[in-house]
């Protein structure tokens, strides 16, 4: 799959392994995915549905660009849920200096 970032990087998850492509797990979704590999380790004996898995835990497919770091998340899904993110800032200073904003970052 090709997608084009707002940057104008095209953005592809042909190659793989990639690091375009990236699993958002929250706490609850990691644990989800624990039991559905351990009942299936503890019926099969191994692991075959993976992609199964990942998708009934709930972990959110998130694509990162490496230009200007927005991120995609549901970029493979419909694409009018798909959310874009933006670097806001970088860094907790309280001093503004010290922190990078959004706009020193590539575009
Ligand atoms: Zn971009």
């Amino acid at each position: 799959m090709f997608f084009p970032c707002i940057c104008g990087w095209t953005m592809t998850n042909v190659a793989s392994p990639n690091d375009i492509e990236h699993v958002l797990l929250s706490d609850r979704v990691s644990e989800n995915l624990e039991n559905l590999v351990d009942q299936e380790c503890a019926t099969v004996g191994s692991i075959d549905s993976w992609p199964e898995h990942w998708e009934e835990s709930g972990a959110i497919d998130v694509w990162r660009c490496p230009v200007c770091e927005r991120l995609y998340f549901n970029a493979t899904g419909d694409p009018s849920e798909v959310v874009v993110y933006k670097i806001e800032r970088k860094g907790l200073s309280n001093n503004p200096s010290e922190n990078r904003s959004s706009e020193s970052s590539k575009e």
